[in-house]
């Protein structure tokens, strides 16, 4: 089954559930999962948790220091209340040769709550949930599985663990917009992502680029023509920017990748002038320019994985308003585009680093899971999201980028 704008809905306790069509997941055991994030708990996730004497079996522990009180803020509309620290590598300390060594030893149903819903996702929205999975999972990113539309017993059991955990009406949505000065119904808002959807996942062998700059005609529809650039070359903006994002998504610190992404408007915007747009990966700086001759791999699976990573940001909502820092539809669609360049860009640096001629599915694998962990912590001051209105609401800005990424 192919992706499309169609999905299936289903009840579940008077809430409608979407699920896409053409999206696969069993699990793997890969154990992905289990890294880049600190496992969260609830307060009786946390009792049983940390009720259990862990200090013989994973005595590289200090496990008077393992677990930490959320703050406010980020236990905000949830039921979390706690925290389990990741180790120096970014994994949970309970993840023993990519096996849960709580899961093993005590039982499914000691784990955290999260940890049964991973990786399934679930955002609620005024028309009902909408379900994706997270890039993060091996089979996730090789679409490897059972349809997601097959898995209905599944999915009402995962979301009646997702509906324990976070609170309803916890998404502010009354504040959706095309672009700045142009608010949108919900029902307006819906319309207009199944032609987007429609336009962005037509013709197989379309290019993916050229399948986004589709996407941006639809929600340009009804705008004045934005006036056209004189230029096809990406400026030190379009540069800038984008190193920019590189460095807050894709950092070349390993102690940065385990870490939440906080766009802090004022230093953004500082160091957009200030500091030369680079890119880094491993223990070398490439240019934009370096990046982007190092000629781009046409393979099917590749365009196939970065579609169906742009696909469900969009079918899950996750990329605007409630669900991306209520950016408006046309910047949050075109910050999307930015992470396809994003991919381009580090998939080929670390081709590079690995003396490789060409880019692999394994580079763009291991980028597209590093930018799916990022943009699910990213957070934006006012600033950052006034800076990326501006920014972003260019289809030109995103045509100089992408015309030179996937030449
Ligand atoms: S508690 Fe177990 S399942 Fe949950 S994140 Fe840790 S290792 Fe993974």
């Amino acid at each position: 089954m192919s992706l499309s704008s169609k999905h299936q809905t289903i009840d579940v306790g008077g809430s409608p559930l979407h699920v896409p069509e053409g999206i696969n997941y069993s699990c793997s055991g890969c154990g992905r999962c289990c890294y880049g994030v600190a496992v969260p708990m609830t307060e009786e996730d946390y009792d049983r948790v940390s009720a259990i004497d862990f200090s013989k079996d994973l005595p590289q522990f200090d496990w008077s220091k393992q677990y930490r009180r959320l703050s406010e803020k980020e236990s905000a509309n949830t039921n979390y209340t706690h925290a389990i620290k990741s180790t120096s590598d970014g994994h949970c300390p309970f993840l023993i040769n990519k096996l849960c060594h709580i899961h093993g030893k005590y039982g499914e149903e000691v784990k955290p709550l999260i940890c049964g819903l991973f990786p399934y996702s679930f955002n609620r929205t005024p028309s009902g949930i909408y379900l994706t999975v997270s890039f993060r999972s091996n089979a996730v990113l090789g679409n490897v599985g059972t349809p997601l539309t097959e898995q209905m017993d599944t999915l009402k059991e995962k979301l009646r663990v997702y509906q324990t955990v976070y609170d309803e009406g916890n998404i502010i949505w009354d504040k959706v917009k095309l672009a700045t000065d142009k608010p949108l119904t919900w029902n307006e808002y819906l319309e207009l992502e199944t032609r987007l959807i429609d336009a962005f996942v037509e013709g197989d062998n379309t290019p993916i680029k050229d399948r986004i700059y589709a996407g941006s005609n639809i929600l340009f529809k009804d705008l004045p023509a934005p006036k056209a650039s004189t230029s096809t070359v990406p400026n030190k903006m379009d540069k800038a920017f984008l190193a920019g994002l590189y460095a807050l998504y894709l950092p070349h610190d390993p102690k940065l990748k385990n870490k939440d992404v906080h766009f802090n408007g004022i230093k953004f915007a500082a160091e957009l002038w200030l500091k030369p747009p680079v890119f880094k990966y491993g223990k070398k700086s490439y240019t934009f320019e370096a990046l982007t001759d190092f000629p781009w791999t046409q393979d099917p699976a590749i365009e196939d994985l970065l579609t169906r990573f742009i696909y469900s940001r969009i079918f899950g909502k996750w990329y605007f308003g409630g669900g991306f820092a209520q950016l408006s539809v046309i910047a949050g669609y075109h910050h999307l585009a930015m992470l396809l360049a994003l991919a381009r860009l580090h998939a080929t640096a670390a081709a590079i680093d690995r003396g490789a001629s060409s880019v692999s599915m394994l580079d763009i694998m291991q980028t597209v899971r590093q930018l799916d962990e990022k943009i699910g912590v990213a957070v934006l001051d006012g600033y950052s999201a006034a800076l990326w209105e501006l920014v972003l609401f260019s289809p030109n800005r995103i045509h100089r980028i992408l015309d030179r990424c996937f030449n």
